[in-house]
C-alpha cells in the first residue's frame, strides 16, 4: 500500500488542467494507491471464471489468453444483442458534458478519463470500430480505435475507478447510465481473467459458504450469541435470536458487514433488540447470511447466482416474506434486477407488518421490505416506546447511500426514523443528498486498502458536505443505511473531517428504544455514557 499524503497536500494536488496530448494517447498509469490488486486465482477457480493466474497491473505482460481480441469481440457482440440498453448507451451520447463534473472520482482526481462521458468513451471507441458502419469506413475520423493491450489496460484502470454509483446518470438528458457501461466493461474484462480480488473473493466466499467473509454457520451463531451477551450487559434484557427456524413468518437478511466489524455490529444489535421487543416471528439463515451482492460488480450471472440463495432459503424455511437490513447493493439488485433474474417471488406472500397490519404493496413482486420502511411504519403506528433524548449527545446528519437512494427512492423513511429517535438532526446541502447524493468513494468492491488514495480522492465531495454541517451545526455523527458505507466512511471522516463518527440508523433506534423489562441504562451500545450518566 502507498503512503497516503496529508489531506491538504492531497487536495492541493488536484489539477483540472487537461493533458496536452489527445486522450487516446495518454496511457493508464498504474501506481500504488490508485488501483486494486488482481483476483487470487483460487477465487476464479471456485467460480469457474476464465484465465486464473498470477499477474500484476504494473507488469508489462498481463498474461492474456492468446485469442483475447476475439474473446472481447464475441463478448461485446453477445452483450449488444442481449442488452438493448448497452446498444442505446453506445449510440446516443451527444457529448453535452452534463455528466462531466458529476463524478466524485473526477472531482477528486482531475483525471479527464474519470469524467463519465470519457469513461464510456473508452468502450464506445472500440464499439464504433467493430460495430458501426462509420467506424468501418471513416476509421479514426469517427472516434474509433484499434483494440490494443493498452486499451485493455485503460479499461481495467478506469472501470475499476468507477463505483457504479449512478450519480452521473441523474444528470444525463439522454438517460445514459454510465454505471451500466462500467458493468459491461467489467464483464468483458472478466472474460480475460482481469478482475480484482476485493470483488472476486467476496463473490467466491458468498457462493461457497453463504457470506462475503466466508464465516461458517457455527461462527455466525457464535457471533450472534456474543452480541446478545453485550445486549444483556447493557439493557438487562436476555435475547435468543432464531437461526434457521422453519416455519417462521419472516426471513431476516442483512449484510455480513453488520456482524463482522464495528460500527456495523451496533446496527446488528439494534435489529436484534427491535425484533425481540416486538416479539417478531422471524428467523435468520446461516446460509443466506449475506444481503450484499458483489455479483453486481462482477457479472449479471454472478449477481443472479448470489441473489438466488436468499430466495432459496426463504423457500426452504417456509417463511411468508423477507425483511432486509441496512445494505446498499442488496437493494439495488432486489429493486433493479431481481424480477428479471430470479423473480417474481410468487411462492411468498405480499409482505404485511404483523404489528400494524400495513401491507407493503411496493414489495408485491420482490416480497422483500427494507427495514427502515418497516421501522418507519412501526413508529407511525406508535408501536414503539422511544426516548430520543438518549441520543442527545449526538448531532446527526444522514448520508443517502447511493444504491437505496437512487435505485429504490428510499429517501424519506430513514429520515423519518432518525427524526423520531434523535432530537438533533441536520441535513447536508441539497445538491449532495437524496438522489444527488455523493458516493462514499469506496463502493463496487473498491473498499480495499491498496486503493486508499483514490478512495480519499473519490470520497472528498462527500466529506466536504459533512465538513460543512460539522462547522455549521457541530455535527458529530454521520448515519447511513449501507454496510459498505459503515466500513468506508470512518477512514474517510478520519482523513477529511476528524471528529465525525459513523453509525447505522438502527443503532440510533436501539439507543432510543425503551424495552420492556430493561434495567436503567447507563451506556449506549458502544459502551459510552448516555447523556446525563457521564458522572
Ligand atoms: S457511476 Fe458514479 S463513479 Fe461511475 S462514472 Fe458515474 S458518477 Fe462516476
Ligand atoms: S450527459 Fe449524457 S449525453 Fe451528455 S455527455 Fe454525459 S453521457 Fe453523453
Amino acid at each position: 500500500m502507498s503512503k497516503l499524503p496529508a489531506a491538504d497536500t492531497l487536495a492541493a494536488s488536484i489539477d483540472y488542467t487537461p493533458p496536452r496530448k489527445p486522450w487516446m494517447e495518454v496511457p493508464a498509469e498504474f501506481r500504488p494507491g490508485v488501483y486494486s490488486y488482481p483476483a487470487n486465482p483460487k477465487n476464479l477457480k471456485i467460480l469457474d471464471f476464465p484465465n486464473p493466474r498470477q499477474w500484476a497491473p504494473e507488469d508489462d505482460d498481463w498474461k492474456l489468453p492468446e485469442n483475447w481480441q476475439e474473446i472481447i469481440y464475441e463478448g461485446f457482440k453477445e452483450r449488444l444483442h442481449k442488452y438493448r440498453s448497452l446498444k442505446v448507451f453506445m449510440d446516443v451520447c451527444v457529448r453535452c458534458g452534463a455528466c462531466a463534473d458529476k463524478c466524485h472520482y473526477f472531482i477528486g482526481s482531475g483525471d479527464p478519463k474519470n469524467m463519465p462521458v470519457l469513461r464510456a468513451e473508452l468502450l464506445r471507441s472500440v464499439y464504433r470500430r467493430d460495430f458501426t458502419m462509420a467506424g468501418k469506413i471513416l476509421k479514426s475520423l469517427s472516434g474509433s480505435r484499434e483494440l490494443t493491450e493498452d486499451v485493455i489496460k485503460e479499461w481495467f484502470m478506469y472501470f475499476y475507478q468507477c463505483s457504479e454509483c449512478r450519480r452521473c446518470s441523474l444528470f444525463c438528458p439522454y438517460g445514459i447510465d454510465t454505471a451500466e457501461i462500467t458493468m459491461m466493461g467489467r464483464e468483458l474484462l472478466n472474460l480475460l481473467g482481469l478482475n480484482i480480488n476485493w470483488v472476486m473473493e467476496p463473490v467466491a466466499n458468498c457462493f461457497r459458504v453463504g457470506n462475503h467473509l466466508g464465516i461458517p454457520p457455527h461462527t455466525f451463531k457464535d457471533i450472534v450469541d456474543f452480541m446478545c451477551e453485550d445486549i444483556e450487559d447493557i439493557t438487562g434484557v436476555k435475547i435468543d435470536p432464531p437461526i434457521n427456524k422453519k416455519g417462521a413468518e419472516i426471513l431476516f437478511v442483512t449484510p455480513s458487514g453488520d456482524y463482522f466489524a464495528d460500527p456495523g455490529t451496533y446496527t446488528f444489535m439494534g435489529y436484534l433488540m427491535l425484533f425481540h421487543e416486538l416479539g417478531l416471528d422471524y428467523t435468520m439463515s446461516a446460509y443466506a447470511s449475506e444481503g450484499g451482492n458483489f455479483g453486481l460488480f462482477t457479472s449479471a450471472e454472478a449477481m443472479k447466482r448470489l441473489n438466488a440463495k436468499i430466495y432459496a432459503e426463504a423457500k426452504r424455511l417456509g417463511v411468508k416474506w423477507i425483511l432486509g437490513g441496512e445494505c446498499g447493493h442488496m437493494w439495488r439488485v432486489i429493486n433493479q434486477y431481481m424480477d428479471t433474474m430470479n423473480g417474481p417471488a410468487d411462492f411468498l406472500d405480499v409482505p404485511r407488518n404483523p404489528l400494524t397490519g400495513t401491507v407493503f404493496s411496493n414489495a408485491r413482486s420482490t416480497k422483500m421490505v427494507h427495514i427502515t420502511e418497516f421501522t418507519a411504519d412501526l413508529i407511525k403506528n406508535k408501536v414503539l416506546n422511544l426516548d430520543p433524548s438518549r441520543n442527545d449527545n449526538l448531532n446527526v446528519t444522514y448520508h443517502d447511500s447511493c444504491n437505496p437512494s437512487r435505485a429504490m427512492g428510499l429517501l424519506e423513511e430513514p429520515r423519518y426514523v432518525i427524526k423520531n429517535v434523535c432530537n438533533n438532526f441536520y441535513e447536508m446541502p441539497e445538491q449532495t443528498i437524496r438522489e444527488q447524493t455523493f458516493c462514499c468513494g469506496s463502493g463496487s468492491g473498491l473498499n480495499n486498502e491498496e486503493f486508499m488514495e483514490m478512495r480519499m480522492r473519490g470520497g472528498m465531495p462527500r466529506a466536504n458536505a459533512v465538513k460543512h454541517v460539522q462547522e455549521q451545526y457541530g455535527v458529530n455523527m454521520l448515519s447511513c443505511i449501507c454496510a459498505i458505507d459503515r466500513a468506508a466512511l470512518p477512514p474517510l471522516m478520519e482523513y477529511w473531517v476528524p471528529g465525525v463518527d459513523v453509525t447505522g440508523v438502527h443503532e440510533l433506534v436501539a439507543n432510543a428504544l425503551v424495552m420492556r423489562g430493561e434495567k436503567e441504562r447507563e451506556t449506549d451500545l458502544r459502551g459510552e455514557p448516555l447523556p446525563g450518566k457521564e458522572g
